[in-house]
């Protein structure tokens, strides 16, 4: 069964071979899909036939959004700190433990119920494929729990058992060092695909992150991590040492820092969203990119310092505050994060990648920072099949 996607007023591939440009654009564009993957790609006039034929009328398509950073296990809220935030008092790692406490409480049910409706969100604003973290539990029991639960979601699974030093052991973090990389990454290892690990002030130092990096990569994961958020410190030096896939946040580099991730694939993930949440200073974007580092933007989900499952949004504070052109943007929204989770099979629209796509109630793709806040998703499609349609 083939099904014609014709009418397209831009079509955004990433695929420069098909068209010159960054995001190898085609105007007045058709392609087909076929059992949930791309067969054909090209202009309206060239389409062949197809069994079944969708004309979109004008509007614009881009690759499904690849938010390759969030953390969707949790429980609780914390609009209050948000607040309190927001009337002048500093973002620190430990309230990270409000969600910890909270999380511990919660049911399987709870919880399980929590990362689908943060699925949807995501889905509503154009996201096919997500990673997930755990994070929130920080005993052997509730990583686990978080990690089986986050595998009936995503296949983009995160153990992250290293996310603060919990309560219990904030006399002991060498205690707790001891158990992340032992039991803990015993357990959890079989339900996860990647390892992270809190690199930065108030949260895990050089020397521990790489002893828990070095133990999960020994069990198989790939090592991501977080790194700078906070401070300048050595976790993009980590990243880079290790062979990470992504360097997370990525807000105080030093020039050495960006000449590292240059020379190597690590990825810098920038998170709009935690820098606009916590009122800090953003990343400079434009200066990664032209320094030649290859950039990926995330929602960076959590109820603590980014609660936005937006891509939309990341996307218009990454043009107007990191300055980011909108093609840079778009390109670091899709491709940027299909590099960040290592997947060749999604991020642009060429033959053979799987058919995941967002129609645009837009002329093109650059709505999205021009028309800030304004929901222009009209579908979302992934693997062929529509997962969300507005009914607007
Ligand atoms: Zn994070």
């Amino acid at each position: 069964m083939t099904t014609l996607y014709t009418g397209i007023s831009s079509l955004v591939t990433n695929n420069p071979e098909l068209e010159s440009g960054l995001l190898g654009e085609l105007s007045d564009a058709a392609f087909i899909e076929q059992d949930g993957q791309i067969v054909w790609v090209g202009s309206a006039n060239d389409a062949p036939d197809a069994d079944s034929e969708v004309n979109l009328d004008g509007k614009s398509v881009v690759p499904g959004f690849v938010d390759s950073h969030a953390h969707l296990v949790f429980a609780g809220d914390r609009s209050q700190e948000f607040e309190a935030r927001m009337s002048g008092k500093e973002y620190s790692a430990a309230g990270i433990m409000t969600t910890v406490n909270a999380t511990r409480q919660a049911t399987d049910e709870e919880l399980d119920e929590n990362i689908a409706t943060r699925a949807i969100e995501m889905y509503r604003s154009g996201i096919t494929t997500f990673e997930t973290k755990s994070g929130y539990g920080l005993n052997v029991a509730d990583e686990l729990r978080s990690l089986r639960l986050a595998v009936q979601h995503t296949e983009d699974v995160t153990f992250m058992g290293a996310h603060v030093v919990p309560e219990e052991f904030k006399n002991d973090k060498a205690a707790y060092v001891s158990l992340v990389k032992g039991e803990m990454l015993e357990a959890c290892a079989p339900y996860s695909r990647w390892i992270d690990v809190f690199c930065d002030q108030g949260a895990f130092d050089y020397d521990e992150s790489k002893a828990i990096l070095e133990a999960g990569i020994a069990h198989g994961l790939l090592p991501r991590i977080h790194a700078n958020q906070l401070a300048q410190g050595r976790g993009v030096e980590l990243a880079v040492e290790l062979g990470c896939a992504s360097a997370d946040h990525c807000t105080h580099l030093s020039s050495k820092d960006i000449e590292l991730l240059a020379s190597r694939n690590t990825v810098a993930t920038l998170l709009p969203g935690a820098e606009f949440s916590t009122r800090a200073q953003y990343p400079d974007a434009r200066r990664l990119w032209d320094n030649g580092v290859t950039v990926a933007l995330a929602t960076d989900c959590n109820p603590g310092s980014s609660y936005t499952t937006s891509m939309p949004f990341c996307i218009a504070v990454a043009v107007r505050d990191m300055h980011f052109t909108p093609e840079q943007a778009l390109w670091s929204a899709t491709m940027g994060g299909a590099k960040a989770l290592q997947r060749e099979d999604v991020g642009m629209l060429a033959v053979g990648k799987a058919a995941d796509f967002v129609i645009l109630d837009a002329p093109s793709f650059r709505h999205i920072a021009y028309r800030p806040g304004v929901d222009l998703i009209q579908e979302t499609v992934i693997s062929g099949t529509s997962i969300y349609r507005s009914n607007k």
